[in-house]
């Protein structure tokens, strides 16, 4: 397949595995870039920068393909030193790095010199721009849809992607609820030049998670997800637990909480024990409503020949009803 995304990044397939917490390791990122996709490594989940260097050096050594490094900047409870995981990214060779959260823009300027690509994910098209005048390559929009933190203006992909691909002139991903090739097919239709995944690439064979978060994912329907945080404007889509239903029912008291009284419960630390360990209570597992898509945990192999068969099979089944009648 060809877009200007394939071709900025190198790939075969215009499918970019998002950045995910705990989830985007050398495993994972390495089977999606062999696949023909864009793997992405989440520089966040290794504890120092200097482990962020020897991932990056795990990964070069289980695949020849490109791959990209996601570092987010978002509210954490212990801010992580930021400039030094940008260093080691500049400093490897990495060609793709993925931001998402507050603007990349101090960093522009030193990672255009490296002429590493840098793709946004934002969740607004007046991010978005903005992203595009500070010089990012790439924006990668995340529809209401999404896991993780949509924002708070509540717009879902059908109606954010084209809003973006009218507005830019750089290339734009579609993010957010998206699973198969359907959802490929329907990107491209509204003028993204390829899509972003995480929650469909959590029930692959490669991604280190516990076999029984990737069945819960698979038994999970469009309903399964809470959005928690919302009072206190930092929005995230989980999958619904004893945990998120938790922190629900405690922002939901009378008088609302602070950060605070739930980060017990929220950790990402905690979050880490429940994928690992298989025990779907034991903290938040993050996931969009794509879940209700999800049937199967086939290898990153399979699943993006699947996408891309089924992408083609639904643009010409598109493209046959579209045709005037004699
Ligand atoms: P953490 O343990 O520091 O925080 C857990 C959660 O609480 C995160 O979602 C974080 O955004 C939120 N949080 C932290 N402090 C907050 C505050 N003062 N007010 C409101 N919310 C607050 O983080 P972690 O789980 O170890 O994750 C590390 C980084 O990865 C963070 O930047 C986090 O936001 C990000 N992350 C992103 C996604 C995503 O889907 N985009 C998912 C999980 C984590």
């Amino acid at each position: 397949m060809k877009t200007r995304v394939t071709e900025m990044l190198g790939i075969r397939y215009p499918i970019v595995q998002g950045g995910m917490q705990w989830v985007g390791t050398a495993e994972l990122a390495s089977a999606v870039s062999n696949a023909g996709g864009l793997g992405i490594l989440t520089a966040l989940t290794q504890p120092t920068p200097k482990d962020l260097a020897r991932e990056i050096e795990r990964c070069r050594s289980m695949t020849d393909q490109p791959f990209g490094v996601n570092l987010t900047i978002l509210p954490t409870v212990k801010p992580p030193p930021y400039a030094e995981y940008m260093q080691v990214v500049i400093d490897s060779g990495i060609k793709v790095l993925e931001t998402a959260g507050s603007s990349p823009k101090e960093f522009i300027d030193p990672l255009k010199r490296r002429g590493i690509r840098l793709i946004h994910k934002c969740t607004s098209v007046r991010h978005a721009l903005s992203a595009e005048r500070a010089g990012v390559d790439i924006v990668s929009i995340d529809g209401f849809e999404c896991a993780g933190h949509p924002g708070e203006d509540d717009v879902g992909g059908l109606v954010l992607i084209p809003v973006a691909a009218q507005a830019l002139r750089i290339p734009v991903i579609a993010s957010g609820g998206i699973a198969d090739g359907r959802g490929l097919a329907a990107a491209l239709a509204l003028g993204a030049e390829g899509v972003n995944m995480g929650t469909r690439f959590c029930a692959t064979v490669e991604a280190p998670i516990h076999p029984e978060i990737k069945r819960a994912l698979v038994g999970a329907t469009e309903r399964d997800t809470n959005l928690i945080f919302r009072t206190l404007h930092n929005t995230g889509r989980v999958l619904k637990n004893a945990v998120s239903d938790e922190v629900l029912s405690t922002e939901r008291r009378p008088g609302g909480c602070e950060f605070k009284d739930i980060q017990p419960l929220v950790s990402g630390q905690r979050g880490r024990a429940a994928l690992q360990s298989g025990e779907i209570d034991a903290g938040l597992v993050w996931a969009g409503q794509v879940v209700g898509l999800i049937k199967d945990v086939p290898t990153c192999a399979d699943l993006l020949a699947r996408i891309v068969a089924e992408c083609r099979e639904a643009l010409t089944g598109a493209s046959r009803m579209a045709q005037p009648s004699a």
